[in-house]
């Protein structure tokens, strides 16, 4: 495995690798989730490169930029361990020089949700992606469905601005008692963490209330409701019910519509989704 800071490095590296070349964009502090879209690179592509980078432009001034937690070492032996070829580690000088002022932004799927709350969010995810796609040039790029929107943005910049890239979408990998894996989830004190639980046992009320049969978004967000109800330690941001490609509000669900939710478990942001109908 080959490790590069530099765009210089990063070309001449990139420009010896055999394609088809499987590509996964992180912010590091590694976990199974990442592995996982790692591993389904590494089987369907003959190289596989990674970058580890914690985008300064898509954290918000009062977000957590300078607590991100890292550790490159660990990522890299992680990454060695899963035979990636090359790991892309750049600089946030390079990647925004003085003087940045050119950006790649999506309009109405970047609206709601996560773009209501984090305002330009996902400008700093688009335009970093584009950045790292101009210098990687996969063939295929890999992204978790753990960031739904996040997932259905980038898949719709890559057909606006013609990126020739394939892009999968990998499940999300949970904890066993559900907690979807996160790098933030490290920030839950022990209570916190017990009380985390509540995002994916309010997706498996959903999904009950589905299985028997409800067909209103209401009835169904209630359901998920009582179950914050009996958990002081979360506050809820939001409990969305949307399409899947346009990510507009639903009030009739007919099945596959996406279920979406962010929650404040104390001073630590989580979000979880699930697809209606489908097992989890
Ligand atoms: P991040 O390092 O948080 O920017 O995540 C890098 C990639 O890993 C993104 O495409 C995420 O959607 C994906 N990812 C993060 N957590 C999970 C998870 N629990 N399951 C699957 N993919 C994930």
């Amino acid at each position: 495995m080959k490790t590069v800071i530099s765009l210089d490095d990063l070309r001449q590296a990139r420009a010896q690798l055999p394609a088809p070349v499987g590509f996964v964009p992180t912010m590091g502090y590694l976990h199974e989730g990442h592995l996982s879209l790692v591993r389904q690179a590494r089987a369907a592509c003959a190289s596989v490169v990674v970058s580890i980078f914690v985008n300064p432009t898509q954290f918000g001034p009062s977000e957590d930029l300078a607590s991100y937690p890292r550790n490159l070492q660990r990522d890299l032996a992680l990454l060695e361990e899963a035979h990636v070829d090359l790991v892309w580690s750049p600089s946030a000088d390079e990647m925004y020089p003085p003087g940045f002022q050119t950006w790649v932004s999506v309009d109405d799927l970047t609206a709601p949700l996560e773009g209501a709350l984090r305002p330009g969010h996902f400008r700093g995810v688009t335009t970093v992606v584009s950045k790292l796609f101009n210098a990687v040039q996969p063939q295929k790029a890999y992204f978790g469905q753990k960031d739904a929107q996040q997932a259905a943005v980038i898949g719709r910049m890559v057909r606006d601005l013609n990126f020739p890239i394939e892009i999968v979408i990998c499940p999300i990998a949970r904890e066993p008692d559900g907690l979807a894996m996160s790098s933030r989830n490290v920030y839950l004190n022990v209570e916190e963490r017990q009380a985390a639980t509540v995002l994916y046992r309010s997706l498996l009320a959903a999904q009950a209330a589905v299985r028997s049969g409800e067909t209103r978004a209401e009835i169904v967000r209630a359901a998920m409701q009582e179950i914050f109800d009996r958990e002081p330690l979360a506050n809820i941001q939001y409990i969305a019910i949307v399409d899947p490609e346009t990510f507009r509000t639903r009030d009739r669900l007919s099945g596959g519509e996406l279920v979406l939710l962010a929650v404040k478990i104390g001073r630590t942001r989580l979000i979880d989704n699930a697809i209606l109908g489908e097992s989890m």
